[in-house]
Protein backbone atom coordinates (compact mmCIF):
# COMPACT_ATOMS: atom_id res chain seq x y z
CA UNK A 1 0.00 0.00 0.00
CA UNK A 2 1.24 3.66 -0.48
CA UNK A 3 2.95 5.58 2.11
CA UNK A 4 2.06 2.76 4.39
CA UNK A 5 4.53 4.02 6.88
CA UNK A 6 2.93 7.45 7.42
CA UNK A 7 2.17 8.58 10.67
CA UNK A 8 -1.54 9.00 12.15
CA UNK A 9 -2.16 11.18 15.37
CA UNK A 10 -5.32 9.95 17.64
CA UNK A 11 -7.15 11.95 19.78
CA UNK A 12 -8.39 9.99 22.40
CA UNK A 13 -7.90 6.42 23.58
CA UNK A 14 -11.81 5.77 24.91
CA UNK A 15 -13.10 3.07 22.86
CA UNK A 16 -13.33 4.08 19.43
CA UNK A 17 -9.55 5.38 19.65
CA UNK A 18 -8.11 2.31 21.18
CA UNK A 19 -10.34 0.02 18.56
CA UNK A 20 -8.92 2.43 15.81
CA UNK A 21 -5.26 2.00 16.81
CA UNK A 22 -5.61 -1.60 16.40
CA UNK A 23 -7.17 -1.15 12.87
CA UNK A 24 -4.24 1.44 11.86
CA UNK A 25 -0.91 -0.41 13.46
CA UNK A 26 -2.09 -3.59 11.93
CA UNK A 27 -1.69 -1.68 8.34
CA UNK A 28 1.26 -0.64 9.22
CA UNK A 29 1.10 2.65 10.47
CA UNK A 30 2.72 4.71 13.08
CA UNK A 31 -0.13 5.40 15.36
CA UNK A 32 0.55 8.01 18.35
CA UNK A 33 -2.84 8.21 20.89
CA UNK A 34 -2.80 11.14 23.04
CA UNK A 35 -5.17 10.85 26.10
CA UNK A 36 -6.06 13.07 28.42
CA UNK A 37 -6.70 10.89 31.76
CA UNK A 38 -3.97 8.70 33.57
CA UNK A 39 -3.75 5.08 32.27
CA UNK A 40 -6.82 3.20 33.62
CA UNK A 41 -4.85 0.11 33.62
CA UNK A 42 -2.91 1.68 36.43
CA UNK A 43 -5.17 4.42 38.20
CA UNK A 44 -9.04 3.60 38.85
CA UNK A 45 -11.13 5.69 37.11
CA UNK A 46 -13.48 8.07 38.70
CA UNK A 47 -17.01 6.97 38.49
CA UNK A 48 -19.46 8.72 35.56
CA UNK A 49 -19.55 7.14 32.10
CA UNK A 50 -21.63 4.07 32.17
CA UNK A 51 -19.78 1.14 34.19
CA UNK A 52 -21.25 -1.80 31.38
CA UNK A 53 -22.75 -1.32 28.10
CA UNK A 54 -24.38 -3.84 25.48
CA UNK A 55 -22.23 -5.38 23.04
CA UNK A 56 -24.44 -6.55 20.11
CA UNK A 57 -23.46 -8.58 16.84
CA UNK A 58 -22.11 -4.82 15.35
CA UNK A 59 -19.21 -4.34 17.37
CA UNK A 60 -18.29 -7.99 17.86
CA UNK A 61 -17.60 -7.62 13.88
CA UNK A 62 -15.85 -5.23 14.15
CA UNK A 63 -13.28 -6.78 16.50
CA UNK A 64 -13.48 -10.03 14.55
CA UNK A 65 -11.87 -7.99 11.89
CA UNK A 66 -8.56 -7.69 13.95
CA UNK A 67 -8.86 -11.16 15.91
CA UNK A 68 -10.11 -9.47 19.23
CA UNK A 69 -13.23 -10.95 19.21
CA UNK A 70 -12.26 -14.45 20.92
CA UNK A 71 -10.18 -12.75 23.79
CA UNK A 72 -13.23 -9.67 24.84
CA UNK A 73 -15.73 -13.13 24.58
CA UNK A 74 -14.49 -14.02 28.44
CA UNK A 75 -15.68 -10.88 29.49
CA UNK A 76 -19.50 -11.47 28.01
CA UNK A 77 -22.05 -12.15 29.79
CA UNK A 78 -24.98 -13.07 27.43
CA UNK A 79 -28.47 -11.06 27.51
CA UNK A 80 -30.82 -13.35 26.14
CA UNK A 81 -33.92 -10.43 26.50
CA UNK A 82 -35.30 -7.85 28.76
CA UNK A 83 -36.62 -9.16 32.28
CA UNK A 84 -39.55 -7.06 32.70
CA UNK A 85 -40.05 -5.70 36.51
CA UNK A 86 -43.77 -4.96 37.45
CA UNK A 87 -44.85 -2.42 39.98
CA UNK A 88 -45.96 -5.79 42.24
CA UNK A 89 -42.41 -7.13 41.24
CA UNK A 90 -43.64 -9.73 38.91
CA UNK A 91 -41.35 -10.60 36.26
CA UNK A 92 -41.61 -11.67 32.37
CA UNK A 93 -39.30 -12.49 30.48
CA UNK A 94 -39.13 -10.45 26.92
CA UNK A 95 -36.47 -12.58 24.43
CA UNK A 96 -34.64 -10.22 22.09
CA UNK A 97 -34.15 -12.23 19.36
CA UNK A 98 -36.44 -15.10 17.50
CA UNK A 99 -33.42 -17.67 18.06
CA UNK A 100 -31.81 -18.42 21.11
CA UNK A 101 -28.80 -17.44 19.30
CA UNK A 102 -29.71 -13.64 19.29
CA UNK A 103 -28.46 -12.11 21.84
CA UNK A 104 -27.04 -9.28 23.34
CA UNK A 105 -23.96 -9.34 25.68
CA UNK A 106 -22.94 -7.34 28.86
CA UNK A 107 -19.64 -5.94 29.31
CA UNK A 108 -17.02 -3.87 31.35
CA UNK A 109 -16.26 -0.40 29.82
CA UNK A 110 -12.70 -0.50 31.45
CA UNK A 111 -12.39 -3.91 31.04
CA UNK A 112 -13.11 -3.61 27.46
CA UNK A 113 -11.03 -0.43 27.13
CA UNK A 114 -8.18 -2.28 28.71
CA UNK A 115 -8.42 -5.16 26.51
CA UNK A 116 -8.21 -2.83 23.44
CA UNK A 117 -5.48 -0.87 24.66
CA UNK A 118 -2.99 -3.82 25.38
CA UNK A 119 -3.78 -4.84 21.97
CA UNK A 120 -3.29 -1.65 20.33
CA UNK A 121 0.06 -1.24 22.16
CA UNK A 122 1.41 -4.84 20.90
CA UNK A 123 0.19 -4.08 17.81
CA UNK A 124 2.82 -1.09 17.37
CA UNK A 125 0.62 1.68 18.44
CA UNK A 126 1.76 4.41 21.11
CA UNK A 127 -0.55 5.47 23.79
CA UNK A 128 0.43 8.77 25.44
CA UNK A 129 -1.60 9.55 28.92
CA UNK A 130 -1.90 13.07 30.52
CA UNK A 131 -1.82 14.54 27.33
CA UNK A 132 -5.15 16.53 26.36
CA UNK A 133 -5.17 18.17 23.54
CA UNK A 134 -6.55 22.00 24.46
CA UNK A 135 -7.00 22.87 20.32
CA UNK A 136 -6.34 22.56 16.81
CA UNK A 137 -5.46 25.49 14.43
CA UNK A 138 -6.05 23.92 10.72
CA UNK A 139 -4.45 27.10 8.84
CA UNK A 140 -0.96 26.56 11.02
CA UNK A 141 -1.44 22.22 11.07
CA UNK A 142 -0.59 22.70 14.56
CA UNK A 143 -2.03 20.61 17.61
CA UNK A 144 -1.51 22.45 21.07
CA UNK A 145 -1.09 19.50 24.24
CA UNK A 146 -1.15 20.08 27.71
CA UNK A 147 1.13 17.67 29.75
CA UNK A 148 0.03 16.62 33.12
CA UNK A 149 3.04 16.27 34.13
CA UNK A 150 4.38 18.65 34.14
CA UNK A 151 1.89 20.97 33.30
CA UNK A 152 3.09 22.73 29.91
CA UNK A 153 1.99 22.98 26.94
CA UNK A 154 3.25 22.78 23.27
CA UNK A 155 2.27 22.72 19.91
CA UNK A 156 2.72 19.96 17.73
CA UNK A 157 3.08 19.17 14.07
CA UNK A 158 1.16 16.22 13.11
CA UNK A 159 -0.01 14.15 9.84
CA UNK A 160 -3.76 13.37 9.62
CA UNK A 161 -5.17 13.93 12.73
CA UNK A 162 -8.42 11.70 13.88
CA UNK A 163 -10.46 12.90 16.46
CA UNK A 164 -11.90 9.68 19.20
CA UNK A 165 -12.49 12.30 21.93
CA UNK A 166 -15.81 11.08 22.87
CA UNK A 167 -19.33 13.42 22.81
CA UNK A 168 -17.66 16.62 24.16
CA UNK A 169 -15.04 16.39 21.64
CA UNK A 170 -12.33 19.27 22.60
CA UNK A 171 -11.13 19.10 18.09
CA UNK A 172 -15.17 19.21 17.28
CA UNK A 173 -15.21 22.64 19.51
CA UNK A 174 -12.18 23.39 17.88
CA UNK A 175 -13.68 23.36 14.45
CA UNK A 176 -16.52 25.65 16.15
CA UNK A 177 -14.33 28.21 16.94
CA UNK A 178 -11.58 28.15 14.05
CA UNK A 179 -13.86 27.41 10.73
CA UNK A 180 -17.32 28.20 12.05
CA UNK A 181 -18.95 24.86 11.99
CA UNK A 182 -22.25 25.19 13.73
CA UNK A 183 -23.05 21.97 15.78
CA UNK A 184 -25.98 21.23 17.15
CA UNK A 185 -26.09 19.23 20.99
CA UNK A 186 -29.32 18.31 21.86
CA UNK A 187 -29.60 17.59 25.35
CA UNK A 188 -32.06 15.41 26.46
CA UNK A 189 -34.06 17.11 29.79
CA UNK A 190 -33.43 13.18 31.13
CA UNK A 191 -30.54 12.58 33.17
CA UNK A 192 -29.02 9.11 34.94
CA UNK A 193 -27.71 8.26 37.92
CA UNK A 194 -25.48 4.52 38.51
CA UNK A 195 -26.04 2.27 41.23
CA UNK A 196 -24.75 -1.36 42.87
CA UNK A 197 -26.78 -4.19 43.38
CA UNK A 198 -23.81 -6.11 44.93
CA UNK A 199 -23.42 -9.72 44.74
CA UNK A 200 -24.94 -12.17 46.64
CA UNK A 201 -23.05 -13.72 50.02
CA UNK A 202 -21.62 -16.50 47.65
CA UNK A 203 -20.57 -14.13 44.73
CA UNK A 204 -23.76 -15.45 43.19
CA UNK A 205 -26.22 -12.87 40.82
CA UNK A 206 -29.12 -12.16 43.19
CA UNK A 207 -31.30 -11.47 39.77
CA UNK A 208 -31.33 -13.66 36.76
CA UNK A 209 -27.39 -13.53 35.21
CA UNK A 210 -28.63 -13.56 31.63
CA UNK A 211 -31.00 -10.42 30.80
CA UNK A 212 -31.18 -7.15 30.86
CA UNK A 213 -33.75 -6.10 33.58
CA UNK A 214 -35.74 -2.98 33.31
CA UNK A 215 -38.57 -1.55 35.70
CA UNK A 216 -40.48 0.65 33.21
CA UNK A 217 -42.57 3.03 34.68
CA UNK A 218 -43.93 4.83 31.85
CA UNK A 219 -41.95 8.52 31.87
CA UNK A 220 -38.66 7.01 34.00
CA UNK A 221 -36.93 3.57 34.57
CA UNK A 222 -34.42 1.73 36.00
CA UNK A 223 -32.29 -0.57 34.10
CA UNK A 224 -29.72 -3.31 35.87
CA UNK A 225 -27.08 -5.07 33.55
CA UNK A 226 -25.17 -8.15 35.15
CA UNK A 227 -21.11 -7.74 35.65
CA UNK A 228 -18.75 -10.50 36.18
CA UNK A 229 -18.38 -10.28 39.54
CA UNK A 230 -21.77 -11.47 40.71
CA UNK A 231 -23.25 -7.47 40.68
CA UNK A 232 -24.86 -5.73 38.54
CA UNK A 233 -24.69 -1.94 37.46
CA UNK A 234 -28.72 -0.43 37.75
CA UNK A 235 -28.92 2.93 36.11
CA UNK A 236 -31.99 5.34 36.75
CA UNK A 237 -33.10 7.27 34.32
CA UNK A 238 -35.17 10.41 35.20
CA UNK A 239 -36.39 13.61 33.96
CA UNK A 240 -33.79 16.28 35.51
CA UNK A 241 -36.56 18.73 36.88
CA UNK A 242 -40.71 18.42 37.23
CA UNK A 243 -41.93 15.14 39.65
CA UNK A 244 -40.95 12.83 39.63
CA UNK A 245 -37.46 13.97 38.90
CA UNK A 246 -33.76 14.41 40.36
CA UNK A 247 -34.70 17.51 41.70
CA UNK A 248 -37.40 16.17 43.72
CA UNK A 249 -34.97 13.34 44.99
CA UNK A 250 -32.66 16.10 46.95
CA UNK A 251 -33.84 14.42 50.28
CA UNK A 252 -32.72 10.91 51.78
CA UNK A 253 -36.85 10.25 52.63
CA UNK A 254 -38.23 11.64 49.25
CA UNK A 255 -35.60 9.36 47.68
CA UNK A 256 -36.78 5.88 49.58
CA UNK A 257 -40.39 6.52 49.22
CA UNK A 258 -39.86 6.99 45.32
CA UNK A 259 -37.80 3.38 45.27
CA UNK A 260 -40.16 2.01 47.80
CA UNK A 261 -43.24 2.95 45.66
CA UNK A 262 -41.72 1.92 42.25
CA UNK A 263 -39.14 0.28 42.13
CA UNK A 264 -39.46 -2.18 46.05
CA UNK A 265 -38.04 -5.06 44.78
CA UNK A 266 -34.78 -3.08 43.61
CA UNK A 267 -34.80 -1.54 46.41
CA UNK A 268 -34.19 -4.32 48.57
CA UNK A 269 -31.24 -5.01 46.82
CA UNK A 270 -29.78 -1.68 46.30
CA UNK A 271 -27.73 -1.09 50.30
CA UNK A 272 -25.55 1.71 49.06
CA UNK A 273 -28.36 3.21 47.49
CA UNK A 274 -28.46 6.75 49.79
CA UNK A 275 -24.75 7.16 49.63
CA UNK A 276 -24.37 6.27 45.71
CA UNK A 277 -26.80 8.45 44.64
CA UNK A 278 -25.63 11.76 46.55
CA UNK A 279 -22.42 11.20 46.10
CA UNK A 280 -22.35 9.91 41.95
CA UNK A 281 -22.61 12.99 39.37
CA UNK A 282 -26.12 12.84 37.50
CA UNK A 283 -25.31 12.23 34.14
CA UNK A 284 -26.24 14.07 30.96
CA UNK A 285 -27.68 12.46 27.92
CA UNK A 286 -28.03 13.91 23.87
CA UNK A 287 -27.67 13.53 20.38
CA UNK A 288 -24.48 15.34 18.90
CA UNK A 289 -25.75 16.95 15.47
CA UNK A 290 -22.38 18.13 13.58
CA UNK A 291 -22.52 19.02 9.96
CA UNK A 292 -18.55 18.35 8.87
CA UNK A 293 -16.91 15.10 10.04
CA UNK A 294 -13.67 16.07 7.97
CA UNK A 295 -11.32 18.87 7.11
CA UNK A 296 -9.40 18.36 3.70
CA UNK A 297 -6.60 15.50 4.81
CA UNK A 298 -5.85 17.28 8.37
CA UNK A 299 -8.53 15.93 10.35
CA UNK A 300 -11.47 13.44 10.95
CA UNK A 301 -14.18 13.16 14.03
CA UNK A 302 -15.42 9.64 14.52
CA UNK A 303 -17.07 7.73 17.06
CA UNK A 304 -19.44 9.85 19.98
CA UNK A 305 -17.12 12.67 18.56
CA UNK A 306 -18.89 12.98 15.56
CA UNK A 307 -22.28 11.63 16.46
CA UNK A 308 -22.84 11.16 19.93
CA UNK A 309 -26.43 9.14 21.01
CA UNK A 310 -28.27 8.62 23.76
CA UNK A 311 -27.71 5.41 24.80
CA UNK A 312 -31.16 3.61 24.11
CA UNK A 313 -30.53 1.34 22.08
CA UNK A 314 -27.14 -0.01 23.45
CA UNK A 315 -25.54 1.32 19.56
CA UNK A 316 -23.07 4.07 20.38
CA UNK A 317 -20.53 2.20 21.19
CA UNK A 318 -21.26 -0.73 18.49
CA UNK A 319 -21.50 2.77 15.94
CA UNK A 320 -18.34 4.08 16.79
CA UNK A 321 -16.16 0.06 16.51
CA UNK A 322 -18.61 0.07 13.17
CA UNK A 323 -17.11 3.00 12.10
CA UNK A 324 -13.94 2.03 12.71
CA UNK A 325 -14.60 -1.11 10.26
CA UNK A 326 -15.97 1.22 7.31
CA UNK A 327 -12.98 3.87 7.93
CA UNK A 328 -10.62 0.75 7.72
CA UNK A 329 -12.69 -0.32 4.66
CA UNK A 330 -12.04 3.22 3.16
CA UNK A 331 -8.22 2.63 3.88
CA UNK A 332 -7.91 -0.64 2.04
CA UNK A 333 -9.57 1.19 -0.99
CA UNK A 334 -7.72 4.73 -1.41
CA UNK A 335 -4.48 3.70 0.85
CA UNK A 336 -3.39 6.69 2.37
CA UNK A 337 -4.79 9.40 -0.12
CA UNK A 338 -6.42 11.16 3.35
CA UNK A 339 -8.80 13.27 1.87
CA UNK A 340 -10.72 11.00 -0.21
CA UNK A 341 -10.42 8.15 2.57
CA UNK A 342 -12.03 11.03 5.34
CA UNK A 343 -14.84 11.86 2.48
CA UNK A 344 -15.96 8.76 1.69
CA UNK A 345 -16.13 7.49 5.34
CA UNK A 346 -18.53 10.69 6.01
CA UNK A 347 -20.33 9.95 2.85
CA UNK A 348 -21.36 6.57 3.61
CA UNK A 349 -21.48 7.12 7.47
CA UNK A 350 -23.93 10.18 7.85
CA UNK A 351 -26.74 8.73 7.07
CA UNK A 352 -26.28 5.77 9.64
CA UNK A 353 -25.25 7.92 12.14
CA UNK A 354 -28.47 10.37 11.93
CA UNK A 355 -30.88 7.10 11.48
CA UNK A 356 -29.22 5.79 14.58
CA UNK A 357 -29.31 8.73 16.94
CA UNK A 358 -33.26 8.40 15.66
CA UNK A 359 -34.08 4.84 16.59
CA UNK A 360 -31.80 5.73 19.77
CA UNK A 361 -34.28 8.42 20.90
CA UNK A 362 -37.69 6.00 19.70
CA UNK A 363 -36.01 3.17 21.78
CA UNK A 364 -36.46 5.43 25.31
CA UNK A 365 -40.19 5.46 24.93
CA UNK A 366 -40.16 1.70 23.97
CA UNK A 367 -37.77 0.70 27.05
CA UNK A 368 -39.93 2.86 29.64
CA UNK A 369 -43.57 2.53 28.29
CA UNK A 370 -44.34 0.32 25.13
CA UNK A 371 -43.19 -2.28 27.17
CA UNK A 372 -45.87 -1.78 29.50
CA UNK A 373 -48.49 -2.01 26.87
CA UNK A 374 -49.95 -5.56 25.71
CA UNK A 375 -50.21 -4.62 22.13
CA UNK A 376 -46.04 -4.56 22.00
CA UNK A 377 -46.05 -7.87 23.12
CA UNK A 378 -48.41 -8.78 20.77
CA UNK A 379 -46.44 -7.43 17.87
CA UNK A 380 -43.43 -8.74 19.12
CA UNK A 381 -44.69 -12.23 18.86
CA UNK A 382 -46.11 -11.48 15.35
CA UNK A 383 -42.62 -10.33 14.18
CA UNK A 384 -40.65 -12.88 15.06
CA UNK A 385 -43.20 -15.28 13.69
CA UNK A 386 -43.56 -12.97 9.94
CA UNK A 387 -39.39 -13.54 10.09
CA UNK A 388 -39.69 -17.34 10.25
CA UNK A 389 -41.96 -17.13 7.91
CA UNK A 390 -40.31 -14.79 5.18
CA UNK A 391 -36.61 -15.31 6.38
CA UNK A 392 -34.51 -12.38 5.01
CA UNK A 393 -37.34 -10.78 4.25
CA UNK A 394 -39.13 -9.61 7.44
CA UNK A 395 -36.86 -9.02 10.12
CA UNK A 396 -37.68 -7.01 13.27
CA UNK A 397 -35.89 -3.84 13.28
CA UNK A 398 -34.65 -4.43 16.51
CA UNK A 399 -32.98 -7.57 15.66
CA UNK A 400 -31.43 -5.46 12.17
CA UNK A 401 -29.60 -2.88 14.43
CA UNK A 402 -28.71 -5.73 17.00
CA UNK A 403 -28.35 -9.12 15.23
CA UNK A 404 -27.26 -7.89 11.42
CA UNK A 405 -25.18 -4.98 10.61
CA UNK A 406 -26.56 -4.29 7.12
CA UNK A 407 -26.71 -0.14 7.11
CA UNK A 408 -28.60 1.46 9.84
CA UNK A 409 -30.47 3.79 7.46
CA UNK A 410 -31.63 0.60 5.74
CA UNK A 411 -32.97 -0.61 8.86
CA UNK A 412 -34.51 1.93 9.84
CA UNK A 413 -36.22 2.60 6.26
CA UNK A 414 -37.18 -0.94 6.02
CA UNK A 415 -38.37 -0.91 10.06
CA UNK A 416 -41.09 1.67 9.24
CA UNK A 417 -42.37 -0.84 5.92
CA UNK A 418 -42.49 -3.25 8.84
CA UNK A 419 -44.22 -1.32 11.42
CA UNK A 420 -47.19 -0.48 8.59
CA UNK A 421 -47.49 -4.09 8.64
CA UNK A 422 -47.55 -5.00 12.16
CA UNK A 423 -50.20 -1.83 12.43
CA UNK A 424 -52.73 -3.24 9.92
CA UNK A 425 -52.26 -6.85 11.28
CA UNK A 426 -52.97 -5.95 14.59
CA UNK A 427 -55.73 -3.29 14.76
CA UNK A 428 -58.37 -5.67 15.68
CA UNK A 429 -56.14 -8.23 17.33
CA UNK A 430 -55.66 -9.09 20.83
CA UNK A 431 -54.11 -12.70 20.38
CA UNK A 432 -51.65 -14.33 17.53
CA UNK A 433 -54.36 -17.04 16.56
CA UNK A 434 -56.42 -13.89 15.56
CA UNK A 435 -53.89 -12.69 12.41
CA UNK A 436 -54.69 -13.13 9.06
CA UNK A 437 -51.27 -14.79 7.98
CA UNK A 438 -52.44 -14.80 4.04
CA UNK A 439 -52.82 -11.05 4.35
CA UNK A 440 -49.56 -10.93 6.14
CA UNK A 441 -48.12 -12.47 3.10
CA UNK A 442 -49.29 -10.32 0.67
CA UNK A 443 -48.50 -6.88 2.48
CA UNK A 444 -44.70 -8.61 2.95
CA UNK A 445 -44.86 -9.46 -0.90
CA UNK A 446 -46.39 -6.01 -1.71
CA UNK A 447 -44.18 -3.69 0.56
CA UNK A 448 -40.62 -5.41 0.97
CA UNK A 449 -40.87 -7.43 -2.14
CA UNK A 450 -38.23 -5.68 -3.71
CA UNK A 451 -35.89 -5.21 -0.43
CA UNK A 452 -32.63 -7.45 -0.99
CA UNK A 453 -32.01 -10.62 1.91
CA UNK A 454 -30.97 -9.14 5.04
CA UNK A 455 -27.39 -10.12 5.97
C1 LIG B 1 -25.25 5.76 30.37
C2 LIG B 1 -24.68 5.30 29.06
C3 LIG B 1 -24.90 3.99 28.67
C4 LIG B 1 -24.38 3.54 27.46
N1 LIG B 1 -24.64 2.25 27.08
C5 LIG B 1 -24.20 1.81 25.89
C6 LIG B 1 -24.45 0.45 25.48
O1 LIG B 1 -25.06 -0.33 26.21
N2 LIG B 1 -23.99 0.05 24.27
C7 LIG B 1 -23.32 0.89 23.43
O2 LIG B 1 -22.94 0.47 22.33
N3 LIG B 1 -23.06 2.17 23.79
C8 LIG B 1 -23.47 2.64 24.99
N4 LIG B 1 -23.20 3.92 25.38
C9 LIG B 1 -22.48 4.81 24.44
C10 LIG B 1 -20.98 4.62 24.54
O3 LIG B 1 -20.55 4.85 25.86
C11 LIG B 1 -20.27 5.59 23.60
O4 LIG B 1 -20.90 5.61 22.35
C12 LIG B 1 -18.81 5.20 23.42
O5 LIG B 1 -18.14 5.32 24.65
C13 LIG B 1 -18.15 6.09 22.36
O6 LIG B 1 -16.79 5.83 22.31
P1 LIG B 1 -15.76 7.02 21.96
O7 LIG B 1 -14.43 6.39 22.00
O8 LIG B 1 -16.22 7.74 20.75
O9 LIG B 1 -15.91 8.03 23.18
P2 LIG B 1 -15.43 7.80 24.69
O10 LIG B 1 -15.64 6.40 25.08
O11 LIG B 1 -16.11 8.87 25.46
O12 LIG B 1 -13.86 8.07 24.67
C14 LIG B 1 -13.32 9.35 24.50
C15 LIG B 1 -11.90 9.33 25.03
O13 LIG B 1 -11.27 10.56 24.70
C16 LIG B 1 -10.63 11.10 25.84
N5 LIG B 1 -10.61 12.56 25.68
C17 LIG B 1 -11.65 13.41 25.79
N6 LIG B 1 -11.25 14.66 25.55
C18 LIG B 1 -9.93 14.61 25.28
C19 LIG B 1 -8.96 15.59 24.95
N7 LIG B 1 -9.28 16.87 24.87
N8 LIG B 1 -7.68 15.19 24.74
C20 LIG B 1 -7.33 13.87 24.83
N9 LIG B 1 -8.22 12.91 25.16
C21 LIG B 1 -9.51 13.27 25.37
C22 LIG B 1 -11.49 10.62 27.01
O14 LIG B 1 -10.78 10.66 28.22
C23 LIG B 1 -11.83 9.21 26.55
O15 LIG B 1 -10.83 8.30 26.91
C24 LIG B 1 -23.67 4.41 26.60
C25 LIG B 1 -23.45 5.73 27.00
C26 LIG B 1 -23.94 6.16 28.22
C27 LIG B 1 -23.70 7.58 28.62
Amino acid sequence: MPGSKSEITLIGAGLAGSLLANFLARRGFRVTVYERNPDMRRHAIAAGRSINLALAHRGLRALRAVGLDEPVRKLLIPMRGRMLHDERGQLALAPYGRTPAEVIHSVSRPGLNHLLMDAAEAAGAKILFERRCEDLDFDAGTLLLHDAPPDRRHPLKPGPVIATDGAGSAVRQAMTRRLGVQVVENLLPHGYKELTIPAGPDGRHLMEREALHIWPRGGYMLIALPNLDGSFTATLFLANEGDPGFSTLREPAALHAFFQQNFADALALLPNLEAEFYRRPTGLMGTVHCPRWHVQDKLLLLGDAAHAIVPFHGQGMNCAFEDCLILDQCIGKHGDDWERVFAEFEHLRRPDAEAIAEMALENYVEMRAAVRDPKFHLQKQLGFLLEERHRGVFVPRYSMVMFHHLPYSEAQRRGALQQDILDDLTRDAHKLEQIDLERADTLIAQKLGDCPSVT
